[in-house]
């Protein structure tokens, strides 16, 4: 077979996954452009913001809960087998109230969180807890072994694994998605453009997709750890936007509080206000994070806000013709990108192959 040109648009957690996964076939000759690279820190580029951690968020049966299956996979044998990616495995505390189910804005947060969810069985040590070990004013609780993933380590490590199979990276900002058909590092045309461009693809020429919306999200990265958990609940008293978990990040990463789900709402600025709430419900859940002493005790290394790219409809894994170019989309994965990365990109490969085989031969 001659060589393929693939151009991937974007450096996020999708961009990286997506291209580490094409450079397994070694026909295939990758360049990634993006306007954000790993080591940024900005409001336009949601990978470095994330927790992260694997929480499945899925309707079962449904694309994004194959996708979520399929990723789990691959994190657990990350987190086994290669401590350099910066992935930990942490028992996670998950824990609802039945009143935040039916909060149109927080339900696909607390999916994770109901009594039976239907990812028990692939996921290891799952358990309901007693109700005699819940905390006051929670009505259901699951533990299982989940895993975090200290973005600061993990998106440079993609880096270097796609650097390390032939992937070219270069820095370019484009107003149309056809533009990046001149990227390849060869000079030559692209036969493939892999748009994984976030939240701005609701922007970027050729695509303008009108069902993207920022899910804001406000965190606080401390370096007090609390008893080793993962926690995240279905809701707060403090509002339908307001949720609340903590994650200590592998390698001295610190702990990651958050957070809110801000539909809607573009603003780069943390609030200070609800930075004190978001400290304040995560040492009221775990008050070993700051040995009892309160909010006061927190060592705080930065406040975050990141942009969760949500997609009305879901996340779009599509190919397209566009101006003549071949343009296969995976963008819109909301507050689970990282959980579903390995499951969409497996489905832009095959989508990859599709458009190749429907090509004239030459
Ligand atoms: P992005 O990371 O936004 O990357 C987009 C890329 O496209 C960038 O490189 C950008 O520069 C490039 N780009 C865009 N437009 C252009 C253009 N015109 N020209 C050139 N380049 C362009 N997910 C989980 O799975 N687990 C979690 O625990 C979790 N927690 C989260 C917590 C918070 C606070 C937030 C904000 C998100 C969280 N998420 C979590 C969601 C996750 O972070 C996102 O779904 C994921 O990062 C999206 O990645 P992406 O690569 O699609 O987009």
């Amino acid at each position: 077979m001659t060589e393929i040109r693939i151009v991937v648009v974007g450096a996020g957690v999708s961009g990286l996954t997506t291209a580490l996964l094409l450079s397994e076939n070694a026909d295939y000759k990758i360049t990634v452009a993006a306007k954000h690279m790993p080591g940024d820190y900005d409001i336009e580029y949601a990978s470095p913001w994330a927790g992260a951690n694997y929480l499945p968020v899925s309707v079962q049966g449904t694309d994004l809960a194959e996708w979520e299956r399929n990723t789990w996979t691959v994190l657990e044998e990350l987190a086994r087998l290669h401590p350099e990616a910066g992935i930990h495995f942490q028992e996670a505390v998950l824990l609802n109230r039945s009143k935040d189910l039916e909060s149109d804005n927080l339900s696909a947060l607390a999916a994770s969180t109901v009594t039976d969810p239907w990812y028990k069985d692939f996921v290891s040590n799952f358990k309901n807890m007693s109700k005699d070990r819940l905390p006051i004013g929670y009505e259901n609780g699951n533990t299982f072994t989940s895993v975090c993933i200290n973005t600061a380590i993990y998106l440079p490590w993609l880096t270097s694994r796609c650097l390390e199979s032939g992937v070219t990276f270069k820095r370019a900002t484009y107003g149309h998605v056809s533009e990046a058909s001149n990227a390849h590092s060869s000079g030559i045309i692209a036969d493939v453009i892999v748009n994984c461009t976030g939240l701005s693809a609701g922007k970027l020429g050729g695509v303008e997709d009108k069902n993207m919306i920022p899910a804001r999200g406000q965190t606080v990265l401390v370096r007090n750890e609390g008893d080793g958990m993962m926690y995240a609940t279905s809701g707060t008293d403090d509002g339908d936007e307001e949720v609340c978990y903590s994650m200590t990040r592998a390698a001295g990463g610190g702990t990651l509080l958050g957070g809110c789900y801000q539909k809607g709402n573009w603003d780069p600025q943390p609030d200070p206000n609800l930075a004190v709430r978001i400290m304040k419900r995560a040492v009221d859940l775990c008050p070993t994070l700051t040995s009892g002493k309160g909010i006061e005790n927190f060592s705080i290394i930065r406040h975050g806000v990141g942009l969760r790219p949500v997609r009305v409809g879901g996340t779009r894994i599509e190919k397209e013709r566009i101006n003549g170019d071949w343009v296969v989309h995976n963008y819109g994965h909301g507050g689970y990108g990282y959980q579903s990365s390995y499951g969409c990109s497996q489905a832009v490969v095959k989508l990859v192959e599709e458009v190749l085989r429907a090509r004239p031969t030459l």
